[in-house]
């Protein structure tokens, strides 16, 4: 490959940044010899245009490569100017190709023909597909049957679009996967500070805390991942909290593998060898905490000072000893001490991350995000450089100005009566309370037949006693 303009930097053989794609300035032009023509050096003219990936949620910033005789995409890289990712991809960046060139890729809908299950199905055209769906919805919305519209998405990718169109409808109905991922966890940053999601400053952090959270493997990884290493790079200690040896684990300095749904009774252990030994930021306690309202309520009677707090709050977590965590959570003897000094040196430069399993798999589980926070509170690393942000902090949602009128049905299908503080829609029951429709329906039309039959055979029995009469 080749480029011209570019100068070849000391000590390389390449004439730019392997590492990203090329500069805004090639963008209109970017030149590469054809490796199938080697020994020939045919030139190949592209032209860069940005696009983002999404193999996954991050969303980076991907540069197509569209051959300039062709207009055909000829490859994918990173796209140099993306804050997020900056030119960095994971595999499947580039392999978005595959999608463009699949051959088996599904260019149109497809409408199933014959019984259900049965694997026919015929093209039809987009206008076809839209007008069917379209009066069916229309139906069932003129019937008033609004709990038989269901939205199903896996990873809501946008921000509004399906609630608003959902909401212009009138119908309680969006399902995703959210609750057998992160729901938990969402509600108990919540509940403690106010976003359900935290935005950890990991490039600044000098201490790490994963907890079930595969930020080089999963979830956003490529972006949070780059800064993870990056801070790793510059001295940051990093532990992971994972039942197994993840690929993040590898990378760790610690692997700690709790017995699952232990991990809130480690980190109170944790805070309470903070307490103990006073590694607390008392400047940010007695600032950001409701600590008067505790005394009042705990201990009116008693000195309403920070320290009389602190004390409180100590005796609050007595049980969580290090000998207590050992046992309960089955981890090696100095985990807590280790996590405790590791994260009273770091102080405000601590920050962590919390999702999926340990919060979504276990009873309670939402109650380790809570028990983080207070991690937090006590070292003061909220909102700062190398601490933990609320992630509303940190991501701007810009909303349409025009919003339809809040809907005004309640679909039991996704929010059943027997749980009332659901977070999100319960999706993972769905189909059981469908089953239950379906049994119910059934049971009806069984009781309706019967009802029918019962009808026959008495009329049929009042002919005959008639005719003997
Ligand atoms: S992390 Fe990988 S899959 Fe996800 S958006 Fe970035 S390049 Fe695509």
């Amino acid at each position: 490959m080749s480029n011209s303009q570019d100068k070849t930097p000391a000590g390389r053989t390449s004439p730019w940044e392997l590492a990203v794609g090329p500069e805004p300035k090639h963008w209109d032009d970017w030149v590469e010899y054809d490796a199938e023509a080697w020994p020939e050096r045919k030139e190949n003219h592209y032209r860069c245009i940005p696009t983002i990936c999404f193999n996954c949620e991050s969303g980076c910033g991907l540069l197509a490569f569209v051959d300039k005789s062709s207009g055909d995409i000829a490859k994918f890289e990173g796209n140099p100017l993306h804050p997020g990712s900056r030119g960095r991809l994971c595999a499947k960046g580039p392999a978005t190709i595959n999608q463009v060139n699949d051959t088996e890729r599904i260019l149109k809908p497809l409408k199933r023909k014959g019984p259900r299950g049965g694997g026919e199905w015929e093209e039809v055209s987009w206008e076809e597909a839209v007008a069917d769906i379209g009066k069916r919805i229309g139906k069932a919305l003129r019937e008033e049957r609004h709990d038989e519209i269901m939205y199903h998405v896996g990873r809501p990718g946008e921000d509004h679009f399906a609630m608003r169109m959902l909401q212009a409808w009138g119908v309680d109905a969006h399902n995703s996967h959210t609750n057998v991922c992160s729901a938990s966890a969402r509600l108990g940053y919540s509940l403690s500070f106010g976003a359900d999601r935290p935005s950890p400053d990991y490039a600044n952090a000098k201490f790490i805390l994963l907890i079930s959270a595969h930020l080089e493997t999963g979830h956003y990884f490529n972006p949070h991942a780059q800064r993870i290493i990056e801070a790793k790079n510059g001295g940051a200690r990093i532990a992971v909290v994972d039942t197994r040896l993840s690929n993040t684990s590898t990378h760790a300095d610690r692997w700690i593998s709790p017995w699952p749904g232990s991990e809130a009774a480690m980190l109170l252990s944790v805070a309470r060898l903070l307490l103990t030994s006073g590694r607390v930021d008392k400047e940010f306690m007695e600032r950001w905490t409701n600590w008067q309202d505790y005394l009042t309520a705990k201990d009116p009677g008693g000195p309403q000072t920070l320290d009389r707090y602190l004390e409180l709050l100590a005796e609050e977590y007595v049980k969580y000893t290090p000998a207590y965590a050992m046992a309960e959570c089955q981890i090696e003897e100095g985990t807590v001490e280790y996590l405790a000094d590791r994260i009273s040196e770091a102080g405000s430069e601590f920050t962590s991350h919390l999702w999926r399993s340990t919060a979504a798999g276990n009873l309670g589980g939402w109650q380790v995000a809570r028990a983080l926070l207070l991690l937090h509170s006590l070292t003061g690393s909220v909102g700062t450089k190398g601490g933990l942000n609320p992630n509303s902090w940190d991501k701007f949602v810009p909303k349409p100005s025009l919003a339809p009128p809040p809907h005004s049905r309640w679909n039991e299908r996704l929010w059943p009566k027997e749980w009332p503080l659901a977070h999100y829609e319960m999706s993972f029951l769905l189909p059981h309370l469908l089953f239950l429709v379906i049994v119910q329906n059934l049971v009806q039309i069984v009781e309706l037949l019967l009802l029918h039959v019962g009808e026959q055979k008495s009329r049929v029995h009042n002919q005959r006693q008639e005719h003997i009469v």
